[in-house]
């Protein structure tokens, strides 16, 4: 069985994430994980995450909250993993790009590639803010985009037409910590990525996947390309961050450190070294990471569109650079998955304007499964899409509450008052429970076919449809009446939809985890040895065997009336 390696992109330490940095990254990445453990076994997937810590905006914000860099970096991750935990992102690993792991790695990755002639000193003009007497970083730096005219544009990228910037591109540029134009540029030294000699390389390889990728991914990638690929400055002038080391460039760096773009994707690799630290065997990242020990791994990048840049360029750059020259070349992306914007009400998300919902808020009104659902029926896939608080008040009570959450619990209930707590013996099989069958291994076929292919949105639509197909076999086998004219029967028909359930606790339990488990134990399965199904749907209706206890679980899934509806509108933000 091969491999899987799983990454999603870091989110960044400077507070709380919306529920859009979940859409789009760690959620989907999360309901791979799980369903690749549940087909391949835990042991072959191994899925990492990490708090990306370094650059200014995190030195901005510590210095708001007075705190120390680092006690306001140790802070956030904390509070970022409580959060992740709460929502039940089943990371192997969850580290920091702060970890000494990733700060070995990053210098030797600089090393190697200072030692290949792929970097080199060059001596840039940098923005200096008189007012704010510092040089500013280059998305410190704001003024209107050359290309698309948007007057908020930042120096390192425009988020409106997501062109890659340099700050002296800006048209009337100023700085974004005081609003003052009164800036000038001064030379500074940095340490440049020669990317553009990597640029024929770069485009074959991204030509070459354009068939696997979305066209997400490989639009955003070749546009980039077709910009001309140039050289890239990956150090700064900040004191936070993985040092330059003194051997390279003569020492000419000193005092400065690499840019946050630089280490960040690099702790992928600082974050499962840092696994294996953990685990105590300190080589255990490499047999993912290195060739020739990792010729079965397939490595899977979770992103939103934003990343998507320094993940098909910048971090390639690296790998393939430092490969040139080593015997045990890095793992190269196979796949990524980019996503579009899950938007609030049709806009942004936004923290200023206190517009849509942050991570912590949403497990406070509701537990994580509502929310998991409905952001993965609705992953912004091929589109962006649009959270409104109707629309999640509806899907949450049809679709769990009515389609899954009625059947287990009218399935439960009937057979304890009728038959005790154990599934009864009675009745044989009939054609209804063969039609069911067939009917469940096309659905799970497509089913696993759609979470294989990453196609989140239709692999609930696939998920939802084996629950209505549960519903449709109890009114059609309506043991509620066959148990007054032919009580064997009506017994065959509990013991099938009783299996229906364990079967669903399986099939479920990537994207609704905690409720997959709460459904398996209710039927005498452990929640944690759940694997995926592969033989026949009726061998699978016939595993809960008569004579196992059950239990009829809290109700599953409660109902969002409408003046909560209004009263979350009216919190969060409802028009736009
Ligand atoms: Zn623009």
């Amino acid at each position: 069985m091969s491999r899987i390696l799983i990454t999603s992109a870091l989110p960044y330490v400077n507070g709380i994430k919306h529920l859009g940095n979940l859409a789009g990254s760690m959620l989907p990445a999360d309901v791979y994980a799980r369903f690749q453990r549940a087909r391949r076994g835990a042991e072959n997937v191994l899925y990492i995450c990490a708090t990306d810590e370094h650059g200014t905006p995190a030195e901005l914000a510590a210095l708001e909250e007075g705190l120390p860099i680092a006690d306001y970096a140790a802070k956030y991750h904390r509070i970022q993993k409580s959060i992740y935990d709460g929502f039940q992102l089943s990371f192997d690993y969850f580290g920091r790009s702060s970890s000494p792991q990733n700060h070995a790695l990053t210098q030797e990755f600089a090393r190697t590639l200072w030692a290949g002639g792929h970097l080199d000193v060059r001596t840039t003009r940098q923005v200096y803010s008189n007012a704010d007497k510092r040089f500013l970083p280059d998305r410190y730096v704001i003024g209107t985009c050359p290309h698309c005219g948007y007057d908020r544009a930042r120096g390192d990228q425009c988020e409106n037409c997501t062109r890659v910037l340099d700050p002296v591109d800006l048209i009337e540029p100023r700085s974004a910590l005081s609003g003052s134009p009164d800036i000038e540029i001064k030379d500074t030294s940095h340490l440049f990525l020669k990317q553009s000699a990597f640029a024929g390389e770069i485009r074959t390889w991204i030509e070459g996947k354009k068939s696997e990728w979305g066209t997400v991914v490989t639009s955003i990638a070749l546009k980039w390309l077709d910009e001309g690929l140039r050289d890239r400055g990956i150090t700064r002038d900040l004191e936070w961050g993985v040092p330059v080391p003194d051997d390279i460039a003569d020492g000419k760096l000193k005092g400065k450190v690499f840019y946050v773009w630089f280490d960040a994707p690099i702790e992928y690799i600082g974050a499962t070294r840092e696994w294996a630290d953990a685990k105590g065997d300190p080589t255990a990242w490499e047999r993912w990471w290195r060739a020739p020990d990792n010729a079965d791994v397939r490595y899977v990048e979770f992103m939103g569109k934003d990343n998507v840049p320094f993940h098909t360029v910048g971090f390639p750059v690296t790998i393939l650079g430092s490969n040139k020259s080593s015997n045990r070349p890095w793992k190269l992306v196979d796949e990524i998955k980019g996503f579009n914007w899950l938007n609030y009400y049709g806009g942004k998300f936004s923290t200023s304007q206190k517009r849509g919902i942050f991570m912590d808020q949403a497990l406070e009104i509701l537990p994580a499964d509502y929310w998991r659902y409905y952001l993965i029926a609705n992953a912004p896939e091929s589109a962006d899409s649009s959270f409104t608080w109707e629309h999640f008040a509806a899907t949450v009570n049809k679709d769990l509450a009515d389609v899954l959450g009625n059947f287990v619990n009218r399935v439960l209930k009937f057979a304890t008052a009728r038959f005790g707590s154990t599934v009864p013996a009675e009745g044989k099989d009939g054609p209804t429970e063969q039609d069911l069958a067939i009917r469940l291994e096309r659905l799970i076929g497509l089913y696993t076919v759609q979470l294989e292919e990453m196609q989140f949105r239709k692999a609930a639509q696939e998920l939802r449809a084996i629950w209505v197909a549960a519903n449709e076999y109890v009114a059609v086998a309506a043991p509620w009446t066959t148990i007054k004219t032919d009580p064997a029967a009506s017994a065959a028909s509990i013991r099938t939809a009783i299996n229906l359930i364990g079967l669903i606790a399986v099939l479920s339990a990537p994207i609704i985890p905690q409720t997959a488990s709460a459904l398996a134990e209710a039927v005498g399965l452990d929640p944690n040895k759940l694997i995926w199904p592969t033989g026949k749907a009726a061998d699978e209706l016939r595993k809960i065997k008569a004579g196992q206890a059950f239990t009829v679980p809290p109700v599953l899934f409660g109902k969002l009336l409408p003046d909560q509806v209004e009263a979350y509108e009216a919190r969060f933000g409802g028009d736009s």
